[in-house]
């Protein structure tokens, strides 16, 4: 038995050190970057601790969510020990339970031959549990880089460390004398690896306050809150009878509102990626889950760590999560809360969310305020299924039995659509409290004005306003129509209400050229520079510009697509006329006249054949436009735990 355990924890601990080695190799030659969670233990352990209801994350300090810049010296080398250290005590906790179990199976059985048989399966099976290229394959697979190569190492790895382990314990003499060696040389590298992993633990930091240049000392925080599926007639200050935002509404008369923001489709990842890169999705095309942004390509968070800035998102919907690309630029991206059982949208995440800004807000108050911060921060309650928490369930109404669920696809009379709004409404009431309650955050440490506050959101949802529920299914006002608002009392004149016409893809260039004050920063690909990105707001939304200065700047047609299922549809959006056309399941044109027909609900398309034939050649002017545009993106492969997260959701088939 003590043979046994001798090889078990050997080959644990070697399967350990050489999965972290070709983990680390990978990251640094081709990412550049990582996070302690990626890395295959980790995920294994969080896994596990999931299956049994813990969160690790509560538990784990916040630099398990750093971004560890591998160029740097001290950062890998604090990477490095900070991933030996977690990686081997899992390891060899594995490797004690397994041994454990192995030695009570023997109390209880006997027989010299069954043994023999019995100690090389023990070694297999722990051999294999030892593997952390199994889970490994989740990291990489999740990061989309090379699965199958780190399948096969890791696999490689495994059975050669299977087959020495079985023909050591098959071999005394040999065994003993090799593993008395190989012991030694084990013990020796995992106490050094511990002793670094403790090193790392010590000093690194929580999150990581130097920016990349020395930041413009009047340079403001900026916090972008990305509200999903909340469309802006919901709201109050969009003009909603129910008293559903008192704080955002607040907030928008003490900044500008946006009466006419527009996604350009109407769903998360392309519209999240839009806003952050300041493409349309017609240029980044991450319009699936098969497709990560490619580095190359300048995000919003980049240009505020370019700038000085310390970058931090805290995101909870699963198309939002790192692995799209979404984490590029920033410090720390938290996005284990989109990976939550039940699937987020079943849960209640703001208050969640709120802590790990709160818990960001106070490591930063505490470390002296070092240099001004970049926060992203995705709401995702006010997303189906609508469960709002008391008393915000019942706030606009009772809900009928039957629909308290809040599941849109049991919906079976036309009427339960006003039910499940009440709940809908609730949420947005709901997470309206955890707006109120960051900006009071900003208000207690004494930064609410100097900080840029933008609130928006990456798409609306249909309650049967044009037959259909929840969103990505049509491109109608009530799906693209989102809200936006910036605040920045310092230098945003108060009350602006602005008619004109912009866009989700606009927030970035406008946000970046006030991070970077002195430099207009540049989106689209580093090595190929001009390309046509959102239009910078900025200059207006600061002078408190007129109605006919933001006609001129502002696009005088916006345009967005969606292709989901067999839907295949694309407008174009004057702020007065909106031309959809659809190619797939049928072909059709709609035309409708916004002034008199917000809703959207009388074709004009028979009555103004020059109106629609304007529009059309425009939308295929700019469809054809970026027929030849270069590639934002590169092909990858979500992990199979993604991908049922997504079907959870109900997102993919
Ligand atoms: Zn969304």
């Amino acid at each position: 038995m003590r043979q046994i355990a001798r090889v078990s924890f050997v080959c644990a601990g070697a399967a350990c050190l050489g999965m972290i080695a070709i983990e680390l190799a990978f990251e640094a030659l081709v990412v550049g970057e990582a996070r302690p969670r990626d890395t295959a233990w980790m995920q294994l352990a969080i896994k596990l601790s999931r299956g049994i209801g813990i969160d690790l994350f509560e538990i784990f300090p916040p630099w398990v969510n750093r971004s560890f810049d591998l160029s740097d010296a001290t950062d890998a080398a604090q990477y490095f020990g900070l991933v030996c250290v977690v990686s081997l005590a899992l390891a060899w906790s594995a490797a004690a339970l397994i041994l454990t179990m192995v030695s009570l199976v023997r109390g209880l059985t006997d027989g010299p031959r069954w043994l023999v048989v019995e100690d090389k399966a023990a070694v297999l099976v722990l051999s294999a549990f030892a593997w952390p290229g199994l889970s490994a394959l989740f990291w990489l697979g999740a990061r989309g880089y090379a699965k199958a190569l780190h399948f096969a190492l890791g696999g490689l790895l495994c059975l050669v460390i299977a087959a020495l382990g079985v023909w050591l314990s098959a071999r005394p003499a040999i065994s003993d004398r090799w593993i008395s060696r190989l012991g030694f040389a084990n013990t020796t590298t995992i106490s050094l690896a511990l002793a670094a992993g403790l090193l790392g633990v010590v000093l690194a930091p929580e999150f990581r306050w130097s920016g990349v240049v020395s930041p413009d000392p009047d340079a403001p925080n900026v916090v972008l809150i990305s509200i999903d599926t909340l469309r802006a007639d919901h709201l109050g200050c969009y003009g909603y009878p129910r008293d559903t935002s008192p704080a955002i509404d607040r907030i928008a008369a003490e900044g500008v509102l946006f009466e006419n923001a527009v996604s350009p489709t109407s769903w998360t990842l392309p519209s999240h990626m839009s806003m952050m890169t300041g493409l349309s999705p017609a240029q980044h095309r991450i319009t699936n889950w098969g497709r990560r942004l490619d580095d190359d390509v300048v995000t919003l968070a980049e240009v505020a760590r370019e700038s000085g800035y310390a970058t931090a998102g805290f995101v909870a919907g699963p198309f939002v999560e790192g692995t799209y690309g979404f984490s590029n630029g920033f410090d720390v991206y938290d996005d284990h809360s989109a990976m939550m059982p039940p699937p987020s949208h079943q849960g209640i995440t703001s208050p969640l969310l709120f802590g790990l800004v709160d818990r960001y807000l106070g490591a930063w108050n505490s470390a002296d305020r070092p240099v001004p911060f970049f926060i992203f921060l995705h709401l995702w309650d006010v997303h189906h299924n609508y469960q709002p928490p008391a008393p915000f369930d019942s706030m606009f109404g009772p809900v009928q039995e039957g629909v308290s669920h809040g599941k849109p696809d049991l919906l079976d009379k036309p009427e339960d659509a006003e039910e499940l709004m009440k709940l809908y409404d609730g949420e947005i009431r709901y997470v309206d409290t955890y707006v109120e309650r960051l900006f009071q955050r900003l208000e207690e440490l004494g930064i609410a004005d100097d900080t840029i506050l933008a609130i928006t959101a990456d798409h609306g949802e249909e309650f049967l306003d044009h037959g259909r529920l929840t969103h990505r299914q049509q491109l109608y006002e009530e799906s693209i129509r989102v809200p936006l608002i910036i605040r920045w009392p310092e230098k945003i004149p108060p009350g602006q209400v602005v008619a004109a016409q912009v866009r989700l893809q606009d927030i970035a260039p406008s946000l970046a050229s006030m991070i970077a004050q002195s430099s207009a920063p540049e989106f689209g690909r580093r090595s190929d520079s001009g390309a046509s990105v959102g239009v910078d707001l900025s200059p207006l939304i600061l002078a408190g510009a007129t109605e006919a200065e933001w006609e001129d700047i502002t696009p005088r047609i916006a345009f967005g697509s969606l292709d989901h299922l067999d839907e295949k549809l694309a407008y174009a959006r004057t702020n007065r006329f909106k031309l959809i056309r659809r190619v797939s399941p049928i072909e059709e044109v709609q035309l409708y006249d916004l002034w008199n027909d917000p809703d959207e609900s009388t074709d004009l398309s028979g009555e103004m054949p020059d109106m629609v034939a304007q529009l059309s050649d425009e939308l295929d002017h700019w469809q054809s436009r970026h027929n030849d545009q270069s590639e934002y993106f590169i092909e990858t492969d979500v992990s199979e735990e993604h991908k049922a997260n997504l079907r959870a959701l109900g997102y993919i088939e």
